[in-house]
């Protein structure tokens, strides 16, 4: 089936000599491959040539492909004729894209919940921290609008990737229009999990590899008339429609190729676009039900040893992403992946002010380094036996 997971039969040796099948439990970070990514890449690799460039037979089918997968992505966020969908390495790249085609003077406005990929990008930035309710989110969010001039971006995460929580983008989107101000939804966290849909913002980017396509894409789609009017993010072959004898004489290409310098990762957005059609194409409604399921599987089993972490309480909704208070997360994860054949993450996950918070400590470090919390994450072809083998293994500690 499309959606099942490329080596979801892989196994392990743990110290004892038994061979076990790997229980990944940290797709927050990469989700596995899908086949119906795989099957692309193979599919096409046989007539793989050089895109929009060359008269060939590979050129052809290939600048063919990389423009369907373009309308497929399109489709998968609800765009419009005054969008575009532009192919980018991951959201860090689309985020930066955006950040940097903003008009001048903008003001962005954002949480210090974010993710790096979502906080560091933005220049003029009013800051505000994190909130502990959604509701308190539109309170300090419509006092920064009140004080702030057109134009104005907020960017928002659609899911926390520490907490899992969904925030309130539908909500937040209504409130910044009021305003006059756009919205841009880091959906990194939210893309593999539920719809999204630019109906609900004005720029949505997300990553290939947290939508189990990892052949190194990204996308940022959203309002063409900022994009289109903003100096080329690469500078070079493909962003230029033409190019004069003397410095400065050229004329910058129209459309998303304005902002895809260089070659683009054909075989990374045909991976991208394939999961996109499989996921249109399947009942997201029982797949959302699934992931819920074993999320209460998971909650609901976790030792009174651990404490789970939330910004806005236990009862709001949550993808499939749970980040838990132990004494030593990173050692913890060490033993899981060592003694029991379970992959996790460690550390602040490149929140460090969220982190901080939740767990009320002073310091920062690295990414994906403690002192933090521990997340467990899970997605399309997780299973009872993962998060059993995870609610045992902590258990036993
Ligand atoms: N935003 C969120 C919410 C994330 O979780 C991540 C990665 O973990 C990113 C952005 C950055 O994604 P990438 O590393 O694919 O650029």
């Amino acid at each position: 089936m499309s959606l099942d997971i490329v080596g979801d039969d892989l196994k392990v040796e743990l110290p004892t000599g038994e061979s076990v099948r790997f229980a990944h439990l940290d797709y927050a970070a990469s989700a596995p491959c899908v086949t119906a990514a795989a099957r692309a890449v193979g599919d096409l690799l046989p007539r793989y040539g050089s895109v929009h460039r060359g008269t060939g037979v590979r050129s052809a089918a290939s600048t063919i492909a990389y423009e369907l997968a373009r309308d497929v992505v399109a489709e998968f966020v609800g765009a419009g004729p005054e969008h575009e969908v532009i192919f980018t390495r991951n959201t860090t790249d689309a985020l930066n894209l955006l950040a940097r085609a903003l008009p001048a003077g903008t003001t962005t406005i954002v949480f210090d919940g974010e993710h790096h990929a979502n906080l560091l990008p933005w220049p003029n930035q009013v800051r505000l921290p994190a909130p502990s309710t959604p509701a308190e989110a539109l309170r300090s969010l419509e006092e920064a609008l009140e004080n702030t001039l057109s134009p104005a971006l907020v960017t928002v995460t659609g899911a926390s990737n520490v907490t899992g929580e969904v925030w309130p983008i539908e909500e937040i989107a209504d409130l910044a229009h009021r305003y006059q101000a756009r919205v841009a939804v880091d959906a990194a966290q939210l893309a593999p999990h539920r719809p999204i849909d630019l109906r609900n913002a004005d720029y949505i980017a997300f990553s290939g590899h947290k939508l189990y396509a990892p052949f190194g894409a990204g996308v940022l789609a959203g309002r063409s008339d900022w994009l289109d009017a903003a100096d080329p993010y690469l500078r070079g072959g493909g962003a230029s429609a033409s190019v004069g004898d003397r410095p400065g004489e050229l004329e910058w290409a129209a459309g998303p190729a304005r902002h895809e310098g260089g070659t683009p990762n054909l075989l990374g957005a045909v991976a991208i676009a394939a999961v996109c059609e499989a996921l249109l194409q399947a009942d997201r409604d029982a797949l959302h039900a699934e992931e819920q399921r074993l999320l209460t599987r998971l909650r609901d089993g976790l030792p009174d040893t651990v404490r789970e972490v939330s910004l806005f309480g236990p009862e709001h909704p949550r993808v499939g992403i749970v980040s838990i208070a132990v004494d030593d997360p990173a050692g913890l994860a060490q033993k899981l992946a060592r003694e029991h054949g379970i992959g996790v993450r460690a550390g602040q996950f490149c929140a460090h002010p969220l982190v901080r918070r939740l767990t009320g400590a002073s310091e920062s470090g690295a990414c994906g380094t403690a002192p933090g919390l521990l997340r467990i994450s899970f997605g399309l072809g997780s299973t009872d036996e993962d998060i059993d083998r995870i609610l045992e293994a902590l258990r036993s500690y």
